[in-house]
């Protein structure tokens, strides 16, 4: 899970990184009582899980209470990139000399973590990564050996950190990847980094994301309030305890097992389509499950077409064809739904959808036709290419 700007400094503080004094506020007033609590000057801070808030205009120094008002009344209720914001952090400004750029992270590919320090910090990193890629220092850190403050040191000063910033700088990487490591995250990202004008290294956002399979062990994190970040969508498949991860393409999948969805997704892609999501209802692919996973895909605007896979090993096709004909009772269903089955009492599946939902459902017999017919439907470009299954 994803972590709000505000969270990740909550989670930054409780392993001694600097960050600077703030308050939550929901509303204007309490964004005004906030930055009179704080002193002046404050920063009104837009609290969404997405990255160039700044440049959005979510982001803004207030002198007085009439610009705090001000502020708070334009960001409130501001989309950027798609996240309507509803929340406001409002922080202590800080007076900044430099901005730099540090995070912690997993190469997947090295299985290593991967520390990287830039001095080009406040400006999008991929951009930097484009346009100057040795202005970012790397170091591959084993998981066995940890970090060491004399390691710290010596990335900050290859990556050309100011002198004096160097100390400060070492000392918080170590903790930030004591917050990385035994808190669970898979990324943890300040950016930027900065050094005060009175020569003190702090934290002035926060990307963090936590694991959750580690949620096991980490019974505070039902405190973070995630949930009112998500979408509806998001929230509905949560509660639903189906496994959705929206993309950006237009074809709604559903299907049972990661791997299954997993090679759905391929396989769009394969004949041309884009996926508009991942969804792996599990065990759920009963009457309940699939009703709720038709109801999220349904939310999703950008979704032209909707293909079903599912595979019936222990829940039965006839339950699955029953739950997607109660899901067209309960909900209106924009879109028209392929759908491919196969296992357990297929044939009698075959008779429920054809007896009862046969203009909304279309059938095919395998993996690839089905995913064909969907991406017509979605209107790419003539589906082609794909391995028969
Ligand atoms: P992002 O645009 O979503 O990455 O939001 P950030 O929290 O990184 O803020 C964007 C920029 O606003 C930073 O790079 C700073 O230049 C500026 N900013 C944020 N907080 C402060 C502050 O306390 N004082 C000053 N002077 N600038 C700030
Ligand atoms: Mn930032």
């Amino acid at each position: 899970m994803d972590l709000v700007e505000y969270q990740g400094k909550q989670y930054f503080a409780r392993y001694g990184i600097a960050v600077s004094p703030g308050q939550v506020a929901n509303t204007v007033a309490e964004a005004e009582a906030a930055a009179s609590r704080l002193g002046y000057p404050v920063v009104v801070k837009a609290q969404v899980q997405v990255g160039g808030r700044g440049k959005a205009g979510g982001i803004k120094l207030a002198d007085s209470s009439a610009e705090v008002k001000e502020h708070a009344t334009a960001i409130l209720g501001m989309n950027i990139k798609g996240h309507v914001v509803r929340r406001l952090w409002i922080e202590k400004a800080t007076d900044i000399a430099k901005e730099y750029y540090a995070s912690f992270t997993l190469d997947r590919s090295a299985k290593l973590h991967l520390a990287m320090v830039s001095a080009r910090g406040g400006v999008d990193i991929e951009q930097v990564v484009e346009e100057d890629p040795d202005a970012i220092a790397r170091l591959h850190v084993n998981p066995i050996d940890g970090v060491t403050l004399e390691a710290m040191r010596d990335l900050v000063e290859r990556a050309g950190l100011d002198e004096q910033a160097l100390d400060g700088a070492a000392e918080l990487l170590v903790k930030l990847y004591r917050c990385y490591i035994e808190g669970d995250a898979d990324l943890v990202e300040i950016n930027p980094l900065v050094l005060t004008t009175d020569g003190e290294v702090r934290a002035l956002d926060a990307k963090v994301t936590l694991d959750d399979d580690a949620a096991f062990r980490h019974p505070e994190w039902a405190e973070i309030e995630n949930m009112s970040v998500l979408t509806e969508r998001e929230r509905l498949a949560k509660s639903k305890g189906l496994s959705y991860i929206p993309l950006e393409g237009t074809v709604g999948i559903i299907a049972n097992g990661a791997g299954l969805a997993m090679s759905t997704v391929d396989m769009v892609s394969q004949v041309g389509g884009t996926a508009a999501n991942f969804l792996d209802v599990g065990g759920n692919a009963d009457e309940d499950g699939m009703a709720s996973a038709l109801e999220v895909i349904n939310l999703d605007p950008s979704v032209k077409a909707i293909l079903v896979n599912i595979f019936g090993g222990i829940v039965r096709c006839d339950e699955v064809a029953r739950g997607i004909v109660s899901a067209l009772d309960r909900v209106d269903i924009t879109s028209q739904i392929v759908l491919r089955l196969d296992g357990t009492n297929v044939a009698e599946a075959r008779k429920i959808i054809s007896e009862r939902a046969s203009e909304k459902i279309i059938s095919e017999l395998t993996m690839l036709s089905a995913a064909r017919r969907a991406v017509e439907l979605a209107g790419a470009p003539k589906p082609q290419g794909g391995t028969e299954l």
